[in-house]
């Protein structure tokens, strides 16, 4: 499959100064799960993301166009060690003001450490996307980083952890490039519903 034709397009400190959308994917997950990788391999470009790792655009909603189809957010990575509690409180706010009422969100792609599993915060984004009926795909990251004979080991117990079956996780490699095509299948196919 072919590469998404994602263009950067503007970064929101709010969702009122987002661009237009007729369908939005966002993508969520802690600092460090790979998120940046993972939409440059989306998108087949290492440069695309660099914009999501600005200074001072780390904290805002960074919105891509996926072709004439609508469009992509790269949401600020949850979990910052560095942040204080009252920067960590506001984004929060803001991201989740933002996944509970954008109304062109057709699906949230909730990034998890592949190598790692679940984190206490990334249970806590899932149980309250679910409690607030919110569509989302759990994707894992750094397949690569988990050895071949330990992966459906893995697997299942990433998806036990996230409460969602096996055959949901969409497990990806932005190094080595697994899955891509599957996550940009759904991708296309939820932007196009
Ligand atoms: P972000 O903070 O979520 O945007 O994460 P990055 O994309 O910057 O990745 C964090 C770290 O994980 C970097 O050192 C990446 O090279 C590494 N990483 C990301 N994706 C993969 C992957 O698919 N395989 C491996 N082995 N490392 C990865």
């Amino acid at each position: 499959m072919a590469s998404l034709p994602l263009r950067f397009l503007l970064s929101a400190p709010n969702l009122d100064a987002l661009g237009p959308s007729r369908a939005e994917v966002a993508v969520v997950g802690r600092s460090n799960v790979g998120k940046s990788s993972l939409i440059n391999a989306l998108g087949g470009s290492d440069k695309l993301a660099l914009v999501s790792k600005t200074p001072g655009r780390t904290r805002l909603l960074n919105q891509f166009a996926v072709g004439e189809l609508g469009t992509l957010v790269d949401c600020p990575g949850y979990g910052y060690a560095k942040a204080s509690q009252t920067l960590r409180h506001s984004w929060q706010k803001m991201v989740e003001q933002y996944l509970l009422t954008r109304p062109q969100l057709v699906c949230i792609l909730a990034l998890v450490d592949g190598e790692i599993g679940p984190t206490k915060l990334d249970v806590q984004l899932l149980d309250w996307l679910r409690a607030e009926d919110r569509p989302f795909a759990v994707v894992a990251t750094k397949h690569d980083k988990v050895k071949s004979s330990q992966r459906e080991k893995r697997k299942r117990a990433l998806a036990e952890g996230c409460e969602v079956a096996p055959s949901e996780v969409v497990w990806v490699s932005a190094h080595k490039g697994v899955g891509v095509d599957r996550l940009r299948g759904l991708i296309l196919e939820r932007l196009a519903a």
